[in-house]
């Protein structure tokens, strides 16, 4: 597009289709992944008008996509919010002249949809839908893993984070397989959600939002010293790169049930086996449950045990409702136990819940075990 036609498109446009593009965008670029704010100078800090406006179907039939199929006849059809794409003078400048051979009508309508449905999405919410996000990742195998900004703000929304202040819990460097570390670990997240929940209370924040991977002892211990006063959301790392922190709203559908497995001769001892990400096997816990325990086993009534199985919040709910329900029997039936004995192979939500929905004055301390291939079963960890 030559400087004098977009002169005039400017001049014709100022009115509606302009002013619709700029809501519809909130003057960000919408070249995928630049989103740089077009009305303030991105030096000076100036307000002003830094945009451009490009045709996704240029306005000359000689122009970049002009020839492409399905171009408008209408010069007003051109013009059209449809076929306009704000763009940051570089974006537009590479698109158009760089290599407009990049750029087809489909990517470019592409760029435009992803945009604006962020940004509409992101504006849905208002000022009651603000969460305080937390977030915590602890080493796996001495594998560090970061939680990305961009990848939370996506799964958070229609909420929006209440604060930019970073609620991090820094633990990628502490090794929790030694004593020492682990002791760490525990005194870090410790310290961490007191500071948290004073944040949160300061704000009187209408939510929390729980971001968090690492060894499931730990994220059962994050659990259980987060406050149930606030409402909170749990979150899960899935396997999509591309949003590997959002939810569906579909989810899997996944079913849970509880089985007595064994009925042992001691009503004192009770062991909790969670086949949920895998399924556990007899051999990796009979070293510490003996005859003597009474051992139960939440798993899928409808799917194999696996690393995808919750795939939304009603997912995770039907887990949860089930785990809370053996709490519950616990206290009925095995009225003298002191310690729950868990084996658990679970996803990280489910193992921050697991900390989450126990009632320390009500039910029984959770014994805590790590399934340690080398060690050929589960090592006894944390008592919680
Ligand atoms: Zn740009």
């Amino acid at each position: 597009m030559s400087q004098k036609k977009n002169v005039l498109l400017i001049s014709r446009n100022s009115h509606k289709e302009a002013k619709l593009l700029f809501g519809l965008t909130a003057g960000r670029c919408e070249f995928f992944g630049c989103n740089k704010n077009l009305l303030k100078h991105h030096i000076t800090g100036d307000a002003g008008n830094f945009a451009d406006m490009g045709h996704i179907y240029a306005f000359s039939k000689n122009g970049p996509r002009g020839k492409a199929k399905g171009r408008p006849k209408k010069d007003y059809e051109i013009d059209s919010l449809d076929n306009l794409i704000l763009l940051c003078k570089e974006d537009h400048h590479e698109i158009d002249k760089v290599r407009p051979q990049d750029f087809s009508v489909a990517k470019l309508r592409s760029y435009k949809k992803i945009h604006e449905d962020r940004i509409q999405k992101q504006t849905d919410a208002g000022e009651q839908d603000s969460s305080h996000v937390l977030k915590m990742a602890a080493t796996v195998s001495n594998q560090a893993d970061v939680i990305s900004e961009p990848s939370v703000r996506e799964a958070i929304a229609p909420l929006w984070k209440c604060n930019d202040t970073a609620n991090d819990i820094q633990l990628a460097n502490i090794d929790c397989e030694t004593a020492s570390g682990l002791e760490t670990a525990r005194e870090t997240i410790k310290n961490s959600i007191i500071d948290f929940q004073r944040k949160v209370k300061d704000d009187q924040a209408q939510s929390v939002s729980i971001f968090a991977i690492g060894p499931i002892y730990l994220l059962t211990f994050l659990g259980s010293q987060l406050s149930n006063q606030v409402k909170t959301h749990f979150y899960n790392k899935s396997r999509n790169h591309l949003k590997p922190w959002q939810w569906t709203k579909r989810g899997t559908g996944v079913k849970f049930k509880v089985e007595n497995v064994q009925k042992g001769s001691n009503k004192g001892k009770v062991a909790l086996v969670l086949s949920v990400s895998g399924k556990v096997n007899e051999s990796g816990y009979t070293n510490v449950a003996d005859d003597s325990f009474y051992i139960y086993e939440i798993s899928s009534s409808n799917m194999t045990p696996g690393r995808e199985l919750l795939k939304s919040v009603t997912d995770l709910e039907s887990f949860r409702s089930v785990y809370r329900d053996v709490l519950e029997k616990l206290i009925r039936e095995h009225p003298d136990v002191k310690s729950l004995h868990v084996f658990p192979a679970v996803p990280a939500a489910i193992a921050v819940t697991l900390g989450f929905d126990l009632l320390q004055k009500v039910h029984p301390k959770l014994v805590m075990y790590d399934y340690m291939r080398n060690r050929g079963g589960f090592i006894k960890k944390l008592v919680i």
